[in-house]
């Protein structure tokens, strides 16, 4: 009998010592953790080689003159008085420096960038984890901000105003709205479309930029500079070279650089000169003026398909086979600067350099009495 009670108590003890065990050396696995929307937002989108040829401090931003002198006297004042910046508008097409303006702000501001896109924010929850992660003095970068939803807008207005957010939580009769107060903190809007800006939001910017295309001479130092950090040896005829087919951007201008650096290692000498610089861009057909095989399909179905035009966005886009949003935001802005292309009401219309410029036969003079006969 003592013997049963014995071996009952021992096997309870083994039981107990099993489940305390098991509790120790058992630690449940942390849930994985779901990637927040704001973690998703503020991964670069920029490309590596992007990043990597990224100016790290205003003195090494090139050009764009007006518009740092009007930044750095604001971030100056902003210092001087112990203020958070004001907020920035920049507008300009792509490629032009505006994420790369938006970073070195908050660099001389010494504050944390946190960067986004309008199409990124979905909802007003979206905007809300964004902002209530911010510090006194930070930078949020909204790229694309005119693609903003309307209603997003309506929660940007008092943050941006008096750095509050009022979510309304709930509909119907039991809609309730709460209300967030924010830290101070900067925002700076990109648009490669400032037209498509609502005038409220645009009023709530303290300062607005536009960025302007690069001169030749500016593409080719930045193009000096990147050549220096790729390592690669470029003469200023070669930089002049591939600075002067850049469309004036110098995103495009450090892809070409790329491109010459890679044809002069395995072709030529291993160094950049305006012959190695020349070759290069024929075999990739971008011609002295820096159109490519689009832009040249673009005026030939212009002339050619729809008679010099006009004609609506849509009608090109479709016939050319590119998405009409690249048309207008890539090649037009180029075309229209270099005289082939006008936007006019009634659609699309080639200008007579564009004839040229694909080998058409000029377009009939409009005061030639004899054009008006049939
Ligand atoms: P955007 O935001 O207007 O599309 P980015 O700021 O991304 O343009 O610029 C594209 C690339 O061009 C950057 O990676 C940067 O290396 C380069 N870049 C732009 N502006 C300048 C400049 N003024 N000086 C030197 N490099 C520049």
């Amino acid at each position: 009998m003592i013997k049963s009670w014995i071996s009952a108590l021992e096997f309870c003890f083994k039981l107990l010592s099993c489940v305390l065990l098991s509790c120790v050396f058992y630690s449940p696995r942390p849930p994985l953790m779901p990637e927040t929307f704001y973690q998703q937002t503020t991964a670069a989108p920029a490309t590596p080689f992007d990043v990597s040829l990224r100016p790290p401090a205003f003195s090494e931003f090139i050009g764009q003159e007006k518009v740092k002198e009007r930044l750095l006297l604001m971030l100056a004042a902003a210092k001087h008085r112990g203020d958070v910046l004001d907020h920035v508008l920049l507008s300009g097409p792509p490629g032009l420096g505006k994420t790369t303006l938006a970073n070195l702000l908050a660099r001389a501001a010494g504050s944390q960038l946190h960067t986004t896109s309008g199409p990124q924010i979905e909802k007003a929850g979206d905007l809300a984890g964004i902002l209530t992660n911010i510090q006194r003095g930070d930078v949020l970068f909204i790229d694309e901000i005119h693609r903003l939803h309307p209603a997003i807008e309506e929660y940007l207005y008092p943050a941006m105003e008096d750095f509050r957010l009022d979510i309304i939580i709930d509909s119907g009769p039991a809609a309730r709205s709460i209300q967030i107060n924010l830290p101070r903190f900067t925002l700076v809007g990109a648009t490669t479309r400032s037209g498509m800006l609502t005038a409220p939001l645009r009023s709530r910017f303290g300062l607005i930029n536009r960025l302007d295309y690069y001169s030749q001479d500016e593409l080719a130092l930045i193009i000096e500079r990147s050549a220096g950090l790729l390592e690669v040896a470029i003469e200023r005829s070669g930089a002049l070279e591939v600075a002067s087919r850049s469309r004036g951007t110098p995103r495009v201008a450090n892809a070409l650089l790329r491109w010459v650096r890679d044809f002069a290692q395995v072709r030529g000498a291993g160094f950049i000169d305006k012959p190695t610089a020349d070759a290069a861009l024929a075999m990739i057909e971008i011609d002295a003026q820096g159109l490519d095989e689009m832009d040249k399909r673009l005026l030939e179905v212009l002339i050619y398909k729809f008679g010099g035009g006009p004609v609506g966005l849509n009608s090109l886009a479709v016939a050319v086979g590119e998405d009409a949003a690249t048309i207008e935001e890539v090649h037009e802005p180029f075309l229209i600067m270099q005289g082939f292309l006008q936007r006019t009401p009634r659609g699309r219309m080639a200008m007579p350099s564009a004839y040229g410029k694909i080998g058409a036969p000029p377009p009939p003079r409009q005061d030639d009495p004899q054009s008006n006969l049939f």
